[in-house]
């Protein structure tokens, strides 16, 4: 499984211990517009990030978002405030358990 939380159903993300996702409110907000249909200039990217990182920084099951994120490794999307290539740096050796630490 490697869908954000805002695009799984409820009864999905109750079994993935997301119940109460705050990004179920704005499903655009975490993923983005459709690549198919949009383009999304980088400063309204960048801009939608950094409001999205914020939701997370309030949702309750942030820690567990993280910990499915950091498994599922998504390359898209913003999860528990991390993009994929940050996730991707939690993955290095040695990195996580130094983050853990802190
Ligand atoms: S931490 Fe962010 S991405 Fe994860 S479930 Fe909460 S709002 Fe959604």
């Amino acid at each position: 499984m490697n869908v954000h939380p805002s695009k799984l159903p409820l009864a999905d993300l109750r079994s993935a211990r997301l119940d109460g996702a705050e990004c179920l409110f704005d499903p655009e907000l975490h993923d983005g517009p459709d690549p198919l249909t949009t383009i999304e200039h980088p400063d309204a990217r960048a801009a939608r990030e950094d409001v999205a990182r914020d939701v997370c920084a309030s949702c309750p099951v942030r820690v567990c978002c993280r910990e499915y994120a950091v498994h599922a490794r998504p390359k898209a999307g913003i999860w528990a405030g991390l993009t994929g290539l940050e996730i991707d740096a939690l993955n290095r050796p040695g990195r996580r358990e130094l983050d853990e630490v802190a």
